[in-house]
């Protein structure tokens, strides 16, 4: 076992792999940027090294700064947690240059993962189910075309280098292709870098399910049973729970033996998650391997027992699986959910601010809170979303809900906007309650999710110039809040006859207009970023770009004027 390692993260990863270290008796050096000089990871490991300044890619992204740490400080391995640099082939190979052991899989596993289009390829030729699909080279709006009209619409359109739900869209008839490759496309080359797009067939109200998968160095590969993640917001997960409900245990064996053969095809070593899209019938289609620790392993943990970080640290030291795919026995029912710092009322918009008061249910042996933050925390916008995980676990699924449910009462922040009453209410609702869950849940309930006395009382604007901004989340191509939901927080940052202000702090990632140029309703006019999202900026209704105020790069505070619409002449 290694005597010492650096984590290459912050947050609530960062605090949860210290605590498996600690156990094992491993020494352990945090990484800080300068906005978390004071923060828990900070406090919590033996040494900590500074990095760089806030903005990621100054600090956390930085292999070079956060490999001259792991030196500096005497480190034999690295683990990178999640996001950053933890499916980033070359920081694995500059790891191994440095004579620093990446805890994760081989350099090849995680490049034979990381593109989308390529890992479909691979997992069709081993054998392994597919959703139907065009995956190729040519990139042309009439391949396209022929592809969607080939396999029926509605479509999914998806970044080849795709990841956090970037790049995505439905696209229902091909009188929407043109619009929608265009913006996935910009969408895509802003996040990735790569422009290049997959199409495929859009299934109806399909769950999400994935199986942790674990392999050694001396070639034993096992499954420790599968997740369902189909509670998503924007494409995203904010509920999991382990096993699938629902499942028999003859669709789990199938599920667990394909996901070994999809590890298998890549001689995986280490953690990774096999993700499959599952349509109504059951059946199940390969979607992508992420080839690190997932945020939703906490589940798994709960139903096996087992401590998937050690499992990480013995095999990056080489020793062989703690248990054979016999000995990994499952019991009773486990569900995870994710506090953000987020306004649901607001279509989940980040928001940043300063943590008052923080109050989580006490742990025990069947409720676990992975937190990374304390009380007098800013959260920044520099960083994602995600302040604590709360996990629950029972003998049965319903025992295991109505823990969380309690563990959501015991639970209170102030000081920044978070989804917990969101989340309290999705706990309650009786399509959950009653395990009949797809990826459509949100939308679906959304209303009944949100259900509060601040959007009760609010007024439905009939004309879009008295609407709140074009602020759209990379989810579906539409108004995510004139139509759906006006809000009092979200009227005061509403444009006044076309002004768009910035409803959050951010940095503008990209301008898609110029001044004077025309526009039409709900084309893109800049993206904003802050805390790892991408916010697309609509035209509200059509007209022409009268004022624009800021460029690309640019720095905005919550409020700020970034462009006025005046009608078209
Ligand atoms: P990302 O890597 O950007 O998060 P994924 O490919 O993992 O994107 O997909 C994210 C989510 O989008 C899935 O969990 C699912 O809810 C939805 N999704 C993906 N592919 C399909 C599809 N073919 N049909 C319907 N929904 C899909």
């Amino acid at each position: 076992m290694f005597r010492k390692i650096l984590i290459a993260n912050r947050g609530e990863i960062a605090c949860r792999v210290i605590r498996t270290a600690r156990r094992l008796g491993v020494g352990t050096v945090a990484v800080y940027s300068s906005a978390d000089a004071g923060a828990r990871h900070v406090l919590l490991a033996d040494e900590a090294v500074a990095i760089g300044p806030a903005p990621a890619r100054d600090s956390y992204l930085r292999a070079d700064a956060l490999i001259a740490a792991a030196r500096s400080s005497g480190a034999e391995a690295v683990h990178p947690g999640y996001g950053f640099l933890s499916e980033n082939a070359d920081f694995a190979a500059d790891c191994a240059q440095a004579g620093l052991v990446f805890i994760g899989p081989t350099v090849d596993a995680i490049r034979a993962m990381g593109s989308k289009s390529a890992a479909k390829t691979l997992m069709a030729a081993a054998g392994i189910p597919v959703v139907p699909g065009y995956h190729g080279e040519e990139q042309s709006d009439a391949c396209f075309l022929a592809e969607a009209e080939r396999m029926g619409y509605p479509v999914l359109l998806k970044a080849v280098a795709g990841g956090g739900g970037k790049g995505m869209r439905v696209v229902t008839g091909p009188g929407e292709m043109a619009a929608s490759l265009g913006s996935a496309r910009r969408e895509a080359s802003a996040a990735f870098g790569d422009g290049r797009m997959l199409v495929e067939k859009y299934l109806s109200q399909p769950r999400h399910l994935e199986v942790q998968v674990f392999g050694d160095t001396q070639g034993s590969l096992v499954h420790l049973y599968e997740r369902d993640c189909s509670i998503q917001r924007r494409h995203q997960k904010i509920l999991e729970e382990a096993p699938a409900p629902g499942f028999s245990a003859e669709q789990r064996r199938a599920l667990g033996t394909l996901a070994v053969a999809a590890a298998r095809a890549v001689n995986y070593t280490g953690a990774g998650t096999v993700e499959f899209i599952a349509g109504p019938d059951g059946q199940c289609f390969f979607m992508e391997m992420n080839t690190r620790l997932q945020v939703e392993h906490p589940v798994t943990e709960f139903i096996t027992g087992q401590d998937l970080v050690e499992w990480q640290l013995r095999v990056a030291a080489g020793e062989p699986l703690p248990l054979t795919q016999e000995q990994i026995t499952l019991s009773g029912h486990a569900i995870e959910v994710r506090l953000c710092a987020e306004d649901p009322e607001r279509d989940f918009l980040p928001s940043a601010g300063t943590v008052r008061e923080l109050r989580f249910p006490a742990e025990g042996p069947e409720v676990r809170v992975d937190a990374g933050i304390q009380a007098g925390d800013v959260v920044t916008i520099h960083y994602d979303s995600l302040l604590a995980k709360l996990i629950v676990h029972g003998a049965d699924r319903p025992a295991a809900v109505q823990r969380l449910q309690a563990a959501l009462q015991q639970t209170q922040v102030t000081g920044v906007r978070t989804n917990r009453d969101f989340l309290a209410a999705l706990a309650k609702h009786p399509v959950f309650t009653a395990g009949a869950v797809d990826t459509g849940f949100i939308a679906a309930h959304r209303e009944d999710l949100l259900r509060s006395p601040v959007v009760a009382s609010a007024v439905t604007p009939a004309d879009p110039w008295d609407t709140v901004d074009g602020w759209r989340l990379n989810g579906p191509a539409e108004f995510c809040l004139g139509a759906d939901r006006p809000h009092s927080a979200a009227r005061s940052a509403a444009p006044v006859s076309g002004v768009l202000t910035a409803p959050m702090p951010g940095r503008v990632a990209s301008v898609h207009v110029q001044l004077g140029a025309t526009v039409h309703r709900g084309d893109v006019l800049l993206v904003l970023e802050a805390m790892k999202m991408e916010h697309s900026i609509l035209a509200p209704a059509d007209g022409v770009v009268s004022r624009l105020n800021v460029v690309a790069g640019e720095q905005v505070d919550e409020g700020a004027e970034l462009l006025l619409i005046a009608p078209a002449p």
